[in-house]
């Protein structure tokens, strides 16, 4: 079948248009990659299996998209289907201390929104750039805390079914959402306490500057490797290693915060990676300890070796 079936069909399931050749650069934070064949967005659960089904039929691979904030795109681009969750699958609803999120729904947004209500749980994470359903796919965390210790309850949709998972069957990790694989968080249940409004968003806004004042501004994914096991976290290990300041086309290591890459001018993918893999060696070599991407690739890219 020929990719204008293939768009077409999509476009049918979705009831929306599909963005063809979407470049990246323009879907993640960090401001790089090259296109996706295929861009579209799933409004209802119903719209997003049929979008999984034509994506089956056409033997695309497909990955569910949020706010690409954990996300390294290869300049070369990716063969395959990016699906981003919009309408019913990015509203909210509260019943009580619940927060019945869609997947696609900003935590900032969801945080702001708890707060405003007197719901506290959220603050530590307020400042954390991702959706529901990508936070919930990572386990995302600031501050101690993590969302997977918020989720009551999530509804996943794959390819044949939706269903829904409970507390007590989820298994969360240290940046690791365990879920099945090939599925898309379209809902979740966070379980939330109540307390004072005015203390609460005080606590967001504090969370939000203690942020602010230790990480860098500009164009980033976030940590790009995760904290090793042990007492020291990758940002300090790379920042003994040296790796301040050190630059690579249009990216560069931030100086406030050595696991930070910030796209300074036009970066590629190729001057991340490049400098992923230089950092990583300094801290092998001076501290034999390897560290693990926090970040997630899309497309042909990955660490080289260290051995
Ligand atoms: C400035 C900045 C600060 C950050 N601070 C933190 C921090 O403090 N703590 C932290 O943990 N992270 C942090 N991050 C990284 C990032 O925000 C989180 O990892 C977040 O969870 C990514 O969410 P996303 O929706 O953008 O997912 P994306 O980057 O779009 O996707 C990441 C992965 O999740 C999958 N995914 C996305 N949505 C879904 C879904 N609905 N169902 C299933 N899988 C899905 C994607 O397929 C992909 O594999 C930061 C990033 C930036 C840019």
């Amino acid at each position: 079948m020929s990719e204008d079936t293939a768009a077409n069909e999509l476009a049918a399931a979705a009831g929306r248009p599909v963005l063809e050749e979407a470049a990246m650069e323009g879907h993640t934070t960090i401001g790089c990659g090259g296109p996706v064949d295929f861009l579209v967005e799933a409004v209802s659960t119903g719209r997003l299996q049929a979008i999984l089904q034509t994506a089956v039929r056409h033997h695309l691979p497909w990955i569910v998209l949020g706010q690409g904030s954990n996300l390294l795109v290869s300049d070369q681009g990716w063969r395959g289907l990016a699906i981003t969750l919009a309408g019913e699958l990015d509203g909210y609803d509260f019943h009580g201390n619940e927060l019945h999120a869609g997947g696609g729904l900003l935590l900032p947004r969801a945080a702001r929104l708890a707060a405003e209500r007197g719901l506290s749980g959220l603050e530590p994470l307020a400042g954390i750039p991702g959706t529901i359903g990508g936070t919930i796919a990572i386990n995302a965390g600031a501050f101690g805390a993590a969302i997977g210790e918020l989720v009551l309850q999530v509804e996943i949709c794959g390819e044949e079914n939706c269903f829904r998972l409970e507390r007590e069957e989820l298994d969360f990790g240290y940046r690791s959402g365990n879920l099945p694989p090939g599925t898309v968080v379209s809902r979740a249940i966070l379980a939330l306490k109540p307390g004072d409004a005015a203390g609460i968003q005080a606590a967001v806004r504090d969370f939000r500057a203690r942020r602010e004042a230790g990480q860098p501004r500009g164009r980033t994914c976030g940590s790009v490797f995760k904290n090793p096991p042990g007492n020291a976290s990758a940002g300090e290990l790379l920042d003994r290693a040296g790796c301040k300041g050190l630059a690579q086309g249009g990216a560069e290591v931030s100086r406030l915060h050595a696991n930070f890459i910030v796209n300074k001018r036009q970066a590629r993918a190729a001057d991340v990676l490049g400098l992923m893999n230089s950092c990583r060696r300094r801290v092998y070599k001076s501290f034999g300890v390897e560290l693990e991407p926090e970040v997630r690739f899309l497309g042909d890219i990955g660490l080289e070796p260290l051995k």
